[in-house]
């Protein structure tokens, strides 16, 4: 339908206005993270840290871990800091076969740094094959403690495609993340930047 005519156009912020609206804005950041790695034999498929049996585990540079990179992803995202190819290279040595958890605790030190305390971070694991719910809280216990936050504070889902595509058809594992960060002062010289 179109609109009325006599319709008050919404007002336009105006660079008077602006810096008024900021300082009533939370300083809250969302963040976005994604990331899928193949599935290949003879290696581990570890997932936020947990070892899980299987027949392949995913390809990777690092341990692969597809859970921690795109939480990673997605805390870098919040805090605007470039993403996990330029904090961690692929083709950097000095992080073959790394564990991710440690990688997300140096991303912890990287936010404190800042002043950005996590508020929450979810997570969903697209996955075929192994069911993964069994897995979960013990994923979700690592992550909170990489990230110094209460496990609560972690969420950790897993699905599957239905055997569509190339995730439902065994070829990989996919992890689609969000984490919510808050600028908080405090953090200033606070000992829980020590990364673990
Ligand atoms: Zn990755």
């Amino acid at each position: 339908m179109e609109a009325a005519q006599t319709e008050t156009p919404p007002a336009v912020q105006d660079e008077e206005t602006a810096p008024a609206f900021a300082s009533v804005v939370p300083p809250l950041r969302i963040g976005i993270g994604y990331d899928v790695h193949r599935l290949v034999a003879a290696r581990p498929l570890i997932l936020g840290g947990v070892r899980v049996p299987h027949d392949r585990g995913l390809a990777g540079h690092s341990d692969a871990d597809v859970l921690c990179h795109a939480v990673i992803d997605a805390l870098l995202g919040a805090a605007g800091l470039p993403d996990i190819g330029c904090q961690f290279p692929a083709d950097d040595p000095q992080y073959a076969g790394a564990d991710s958890l440690q990688l997300l605790g140096s991303v912890r030190k990287l936010l404190a740094e800042r002043q950005w305390r996590v508020i929450n971070v979810d997570s969903t694991i697209v996955a075929q094959r192994p069911r993964l719910a069994g897995y979960v809280p013990e994923m979700q216990t690592n992550l909170a403690r990489a990230l110094g936050v209460a496990a609560v504070t972690v969420g950790v889902k897993s699905t599957t495609t239905e055997g569509l595509d190339a995730i439902g058809a065994g070829r990989g594992i996919g992890v689609h993340a969000v984490a919510l960060l808050m600028h908080d002062p405090s953090l200033q010289d606070c000992a829980c930047i020590t990364p673990r």
